[in-house]
């Protein structure tokens, strides 16, 4: 049985991609920080499908992602699959963003993924198999006004995918990264109807996307078969970039 550690699993894509592995009979390991009831009740479902278990850590904190590994190895030896979710967002002006704005952006979104590469890799190298997933954003594609601290983190995630894709090739290890479009969880609950309506319009498909589409794409890129895949970056956004 593959086990499965997908950070940010509380709410939107990390807890639908969670009931998705939880489905398709891999062991799941749910990260959380600050929604512990999500969290809590995600697991209880998860429980009556697989085997399943639950670590919170702020993911930002290079401390904290060193001791939610050591428990995940001392429990289950490691995770053979990575999903990078977590995430916040932010829209403002570029000449409003603070320091602290900007250092918060980098280590949540950015620095976590390179805090949870290093610490999941060592477990994947010995048994020279491995899936990281990265969860970056179209705006990290093409940038996005009144985003651009989130889109530079999230150009980032691309860049660190495709060199970690290189190195770890040889090992067995596949690192994907898929770029979402406009996807309706609580990160998007914040547009007005109007924006919505006027993010629908520009989109190809005519629709936004449900955290399913996403969950649907990890998974596709977890599977064992999926081996031929590294490096690339997946636009799953109905059309509304195309690079
Ligand atoms: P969401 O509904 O706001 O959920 C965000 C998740 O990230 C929550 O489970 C939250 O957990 C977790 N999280 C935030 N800070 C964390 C931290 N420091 N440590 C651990 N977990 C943390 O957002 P979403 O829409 O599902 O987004 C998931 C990912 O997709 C993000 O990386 C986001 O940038 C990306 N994305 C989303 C969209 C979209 O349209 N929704 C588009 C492009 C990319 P707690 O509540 O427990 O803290």
């Amino acid at each position: 049985m593959h086990t499965v550690l997908i950070t940010g699993a509380s709410r939107g894509i990390g807890a639908e991609t969670a009931r998705q592995f939880a489905l398709n009979g891999y062991r799941v390991l749910i990260n959380y920080c600050h929604s512990k009831e999500k969290a809590e009740s995600l697991l209880d479902e998860l429980r009556q499908i697989t085997d399943a278990d639950i670590f919170r850590a702020d993911v930002s904190d290079p401390v904290q992602v060193k001791e939610m590994f050591a428990l995940i190895e001392a429990e289950y030896g490691g995770a053979d699959i990575l999903v990078n979710n977590a995430g916040i967002a932010q829209t403002k002006l570029f000449t409003d963003i603070t320091d602290d704005d900007w250092n918060k952006m980098v280590s949540v979104n950015l620095s976590s993924v390179f805090y949870c590469c290093r610490s999941a890799l060592p477990f994947m190298i010995r048994k020279k198999y491995g899936r990281i997933i990265n969860i970056s954003s179209m705006w990290g594609q093409v940038g996005g006004s009144c985003e651009v601290h989130y889109s530079a983190v999230k150009a980032g995630i691309i860049g660190l995918t495709k060199a970690l894709a290189q190195e770890e090739g040889p090992s067995g290890i596949t690192v994907n990264c898929i770029a979402p479009g406009v996807i309706r969880t609580d990160m998007t609950a914040c547009y007005s109807e109007d924006d919505m309506k006027a993010l629908t319009d520009e989109t190809p498909t005519g629709t936004t996307g449900s955290p399913a589409d996403i969950a649907r794409t990890v998974l596709f890129l977890a599977d064992e078969k999926a081996s031929f895949i590294t490096g690339q970056v997946f636009g799953i956004n109905g059309g509304f970039v195309i690079t």
